[in-house]
């Protein structure tokens, strides 16, 4: 008997044969089934999928071909797996085929169906599970949040202070779950591979090595497929990971937790660029698993879900050990002398800390020397000539860097333009900062008498491996008395001796035409204040700097006093009046071309063959316009904002517009796709 079969292939993102493809098979193969089939004259990964023949795109007139084989020893993908996927792929706008084999590991695409079952064999051996640690006793706040996650379902939003003790939380949620069901498994996601290595530590601690995978692109594909291995047998009944883990086979699911859930990089931002954080919630609702979102600062969206009671509020407002969150100092620019970079009320204050032994940590959002070199005579500034963008100065190894196309020179002895030797760095990033300020504290002395140490960490200084680990290893042994760097330093790290944070060049922010700048400027000054006072001897007397030229800004206001339910509250005030998301909804379309023209044709073309279908749906189209960084790698980039006011009207336009918006291509365009959901407009 021949059996017809849906099979999911990687098709391209917006192929008009989006759906499944027709193969014939000997075998019933049940949907889920990982197989090998024919397509083109190639042979590729494919999955069995759900449906009938008849609904199928079928390849062009071409017979059914057969399929090449099963990848034996490998349970099919469950259907939950494949709703999440049927799902993403409708929303976010792509092909089935680019999703489903996107969410696989790498490397099962390329082994043949014997050597998986070779590599099963092999990672049949698990390891021992090992003595776990205990779990402390939980605090009156964190066993009200575990009573309350264990007495329900859904989706919860821990809201917890920095330092309030989430992440026991996770642990001991996750503890109760695998004790009372031997076949259950939790994913616990963060937002970046950095967070990975000590959050795996704290679960392999308690639960044992051989109970933990995790799943990020810091692995090498072998290691990749083997905790993907692992999890989708049920082997392992942890899965940590980045945003990649939401789609991790996992039969046995039961919680998923999302820590820090309000981090742009749950955003995937590019391919299918879904939101890590949405789909878990999604996921847990086709699992029945619960989701617990984490943070001290949550989304906008997740805030506005637990007013509406959509999503279940935990609190946990106070630090363990009775550490207080550390007091919000502004210093008002307007009154400092001209041209400081640090206001001298802050230095002193560094430096009374290093003296008593105390680290200070300066927040500046911009890596490199300096953010462009300029000729003082003729005005020439170190642009790159693939975008419309500055070259940074890097001086370390003096060069000019582009950070957007990765373009690198060293620099120029005389001015390229006019030959004037006198050319300047213009303002300043952490590696200038770093350097300065280990001037102003020349002087400073540590309690043992030995001079301040200052040190950077940002993405040039641990671009190295293992830098980082070392670099945060220094900072905890207290070789390092004052640290400067890019936001990395604000998230997550557990830095005990830290009672002075302060942010410097906080206020571009405040007049950005993104209408997420005071949501993510507020998000990151707080959880920079997290850094502080972390050990409670000392937190009565930590402290938040501010610099400012705006010390009356209401954010201020609102951080001084650590309320982010007040800031939260005006936000979503201002944002229901504009009908913006979360109570609008949004999707830009972008395209790349060789001209601006070319790029900005094409979305105006898409938008003329789309306006009665807009009428229909109720959904705004506005201009194309120039992406902020326009020109990128010599390829110019234009957008397009779509919003609607209900998500199901906005899918539903979106869907009817993707083929036209296909048909709408011409000469010259080289790449164009919708975002939806967008997170930078
Ligand atoms: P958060 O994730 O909310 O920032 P953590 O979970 O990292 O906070 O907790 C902060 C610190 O407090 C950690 O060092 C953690 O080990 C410790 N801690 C958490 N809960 C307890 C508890 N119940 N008893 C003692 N120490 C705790
Ligand atoms: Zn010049
Ligand atoms: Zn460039």
């Amino acid at each position: 008997m021949v059996h017809r079969l849906a099979v999911v292939v990687p098709t391209p993102a917006h192929s008009s044969v989006a759906g499944p493809l027709s193969y014939r098979s000997e075998l019933a193969l049940a949907p889920g089934t990982l197989l090998r089939v024919p397509l083109g004259r190639r042979e590729v990964l494919g999955v069995v999928w759900d449906g009938e023949a008849a609904a199928l795109s079928p390849d062009a007139g071409v017979a059914e071909r057969p399929v090449a084989g099963a990848l034996e020893g490998i349970g099919p993908l469950s259907r939950q797996w494949r709703d999440l996927v049927t799902f993403c792929a409708a929303y976010y706008q792509r092909s089935l085929g680019e999703v489903a084999l996107a969410a696989l590991p790498p490397q099962l695409r390329d082994l043949t169906t014997a050597q998986v079952a070779r590599r099963l064999k092999r990672s049949a051996a698990t390891d021992s599970a090992g003595t776990p640690d205990t779990a402390p006793e939980l605090t009156g706040e964190q066993a009200a949040a575990l009573r309350a996650i264990d007495a329900n379902d859904g989706t919860f939003l821990l809201y917890g202070a920095t330092g309030s003790g989430k992440t026991e939380v996770y642990l001991q949620c996750v503890q109760g779950l695998l004790a009372r069901d031997p076949q259950a498994q939790a994913l616990v996601m963060v937002p970046e591979i950095n967070l990975t290595p000590q959050l795996q530590e704290r679960f392999v601690e308690r639960f044992g090595a051989g109970q933990v995978v995790a799943m990020h692109s810091g692995l090498t594909n072998p290691q990749r497929l083997k905790s993907w291995l692992a999890a989708h047998q049920g082997a392992a009944r942890i899965v940590l990971g980045t945003r990649m883990a939401v789609f991790a086979s996992m039969p046995g699911l039961q919680l998923i937790v999302v820590d820090e859930e309000h981090d742009p990089s749950y955003k995937q931002q590019e391919g299918a660029r879904y939101s890590a954080r949405d789909l878990a919630v999604l996921r847990g609702r086709l699992e029945g698993a619960k989701v617990l979102l984490g943070s001290a600062t949550p989304s906008l969206e997740s805030w506005h879900a637990s007013e509406q009671g959509r999503y279940r509020r935990l609190e946990m407002a106070s630090r363990i050990g009775a550490g207080a969150l550390p007091a919000v100092r502004l210093v008002d620019m307007n009154l400092q002398p001209k041209h400081a970079v640090f206001a001298p009320p802050l230095v002193d204050a560094i430096r009374q800390r290093a003296a008593r032994g105390e680290q200070s940590l300066i927040f500046l959002n911009r890596r490199g020397y300096a953010p462009v070199l300029s000729c003082t005579d003729c005005g020439w500034k170190s642009e790159c000539p693939h975008c419309s963008a500055f070259r940074v100065f890097h001086k370390i190894d003096r060069t000019l860097r582009c950070h957007h196309c990765g373009f690198t020179e060293r620099v120029p002895r005389h001015c390229p333009a006019c030959g004037n030797a006198d050319i300047a760095p213009v303002g300043r990033g952490t590696e200038r900062l770093e350097e300065h300020l280990a001037e102003l504290l020349a002087e400073a002395v540590r309690p043992d008498g030995q001079p301040v140490r200052v040190a950077r960490m940002d993405a040039d200084s641990v671009r190295l491996k293992g830098a980082l680990q070392e670099q945060l290893a220094q900072v905890h042994a207290g070789a390092v008395d004052v640290l400067v760097g890019t936001q990395m330093v604000t998230k997550g790290h557990d830095f005990r001796r830290i009672t002075l944070v302060a942010a410097l060049q906080a206020d571009s922010a405040l007049f950005s035409s993104d209408f997420r700048a005071p949501e993510r400027l507020f998000a990151l000054l707080l959880q920079a204040a997290g850094r502080a006072g972390r050990d409670a001897a000392q937190a009565a007397a930590s402290e938040m700097w501010v610099q400012t030229w705006n010390p009356g800004h209401p954010l201020f206001a609102a951080l001084r006093r650590h309320d982010y339910p007040a800031f939260a509250a005006q936000q979503l005030k201002e944002r229901e009046q504009a009908g913006m998301p979360p109570f609008g909804f949004q999707a830009l379309v972008r395209a790349e071309a060789r001209t601006q023209e070319t790029a900005q044709a094409f979305l105006q073309a898409g938008s003329a063959a789309a306006q009665d279908l807009a009428a229909a749906h109720g959904v705004t189209l506005y201009s194309a316009v120039p992406m902020s960084v326009q020109r990128v790698a010599n390829v110019e980039r234009a957008q397009m904002l779509v919003e609607g006011a209900s998500r199901p009207a906005l899918q539903r336009f979106l869907a009817q517009w993707r083929p036209l918006l296909q048909a709408s291509r011409e000469r010259g365009l080289l790449r164009w796709a919708i975002d939806v959901d967008p997170l930078a407009i």
